[in-house]
């Protein structure tokens, strides 16, 4: 089994801590190089069963100078054309523009999209269930995974239910 994975997400939702966890720190800031309208890969996973291929894909945050058409088009393509994609938030921080930025671009897309709820070593374990309900009235999600990148809570239930998806 192998596959694309676009990881989207606000700045700071924690993108990158999660890709050096499950890839390694060289890699991922090996392919860090600037891209305007190609899609870069960020990192190849390879376990026993599957390989994950994760890409970022530009165009997807919201944009501080209007974005052109052509930006846009190709960002939304390329959310078609993967396999999952992996949308990542702060526990710590409520459903914001920038989401609704990004929701509003996957409406409509038949691929499946994963709630990643990163940074869940910061809130209270009570807290989970107001915010997977928040996110649910905004969208339908394939699967919702709370996870820690940072301390490594959950992440390999991550990895194999992104793999069932390839
Ligand atoms: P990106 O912009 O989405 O790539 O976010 P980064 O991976 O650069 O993370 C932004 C900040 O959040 C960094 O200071 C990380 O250490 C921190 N961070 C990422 N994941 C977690 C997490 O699970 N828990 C906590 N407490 N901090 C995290
Ligand atoms: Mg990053």
């Amino acid at each position: 089994k192998s596959g694309f994975i676009s990881i989207i997400g606000r700045p700071n939702v924690g993108k990158s801590t999660f890709l050096n966890r499950v890839i390694g720190q060289k890699i991922a800031i090996m392919s860090d190089k600037p891209q305007t309208t190609r899609n870069k890969v960020q990192g190849v996973l390879t376990t026993n069963d599957s390989q994950m291929i994760f890409i970022d894909t530009p165009g997807i945050h919201k944009p501080k100078h209007k974005l052109g058409d052509f930006m846009l088009k190709v960002a939304k393509n390329t959310l078609r054309e993967v396999d999952i994609i992996m949308f990542m938030v702060n526990a710590e921080q409520k459903l914001g523009k920038g989401d609704e930025f990004i929701l509003d671009m996957l409406a409509g897309n038949a691929t499946p999209v994963f709630l990643v709820i990163n940074k869940i070593d910061q809130i209270h374990p009570d807290e989970l269930i107001g915010i997977i309900e928040s996110y649910k009235e905004r969208y339908e999600f394939a699967e919702i995974v709370p996870i820690s990148a940072l301390q490594g809570n959950n992440v390999e239930n991550l990895l194999a239910t992104l793999s069932k998806y390839l």
